[in-house]
């Protein structure tokens, strides 16, 4: 993947952004020129990794605050910008964003989501999925800093929107069981039609669907979420 990775390497010359010190987190992303809303600044590369690799490699408990470098594309599919990623990797969250990520044919690409002035710092949300089972410890490690006016003190989505999700996986759930239960119903039906036997249809459970990082990032923009996984700090 070494090829792959160098040529997605973005000649810093041709940015739009300076990568220097920012009073939210670390370093930042400063836009060098007057940025049209839509346009595409950057793509978001780094080793494509799956998941399991990526949970291997940071470990949550020996963190006191999250920098993360990952970047979730799919259920499958982290990138991991500390091998191979390119200046796309500082680019700060916040919560009134003037940017957001998108997912395109499994890339990922940071785009304007409004005008942005030269010298302003670039960010966009990171929106981590909330497992919903959050620690004290985790709430402080993804605490935001932003500075927004709206700044809803974490860099993990709000809850609103994991409630939403949840309820979401709970409704498509229900219709499983629900088209389960129907296709029973029409198994016995008929075998009652066919024989005077009755048959006995076992219930199997609805097959459980893993809650962790298994779905796919959302169609809608700004919506394209961060693995959860990070890195330690370097900066
Ligand atoms: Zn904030």
């Amino acid at each position: 993947m070494a090829k792959a990775t160098a040529a997605n390497k973005t000649n810093a010359s041709e940015l739009a952004f300076e990568i220097r010190e920012s009073a939210i987190a670390g370093k930042g992303a400063f836009a060098l020129r007057p940025i049209k809303k839509g346009e595409r600044l950057i793509e978001y590369t780094g080793e494509r990794i799956p998941h399991p690799v990526a949970d291997e490699r940071y470990d949550d408990d020996t963190m006191e605050e999250h920098h993360t470098f990952l970047f979730t594309v799919s259920s499958r599919t982290v990138i991991d910008a500390s091998h191979g990623g390119n200046e796309s990797r500082f680019i700060n969250h916040s919560c009134d964003p003037n940017c957001e990520s998108e997912i395109e044919g499994g890339r990922v690409y940071i785009f304007a989501l409004r005008d942005i002035k030269q010298g302003e710092e670039l960010a966009y949300d990171y929106a981590y999925e909330r497992s919903g089972d959050e620690t004290e410890k985790e709430e402080m490690q993804y605490r935001c800093r932003c500075g927004a006016a709206n700044c809803r003190g974490s860099i993990m989505e709000p809850m609103a929107d994991f409630l939403k999700r949840k309820r979401a996986i709970a409704r498509k759930k229900a219709a499983a069981r629900a088209e389960k239960a129907k296709k029973t119903t029409r198994k016995k039906s008929a075998a009652k039609k066919s024989s005077a036997k009755k048959s006995a249809v076992k219930k199997s459970p609805a097959k459980k669907s893993s809650a962790k990082k298994s779905a796919a990032p959302p169609k809608k923009k700004s919506s394209t979420k961060q693995s959860r996984a990070k890195k330690k700090s370097r900066r």
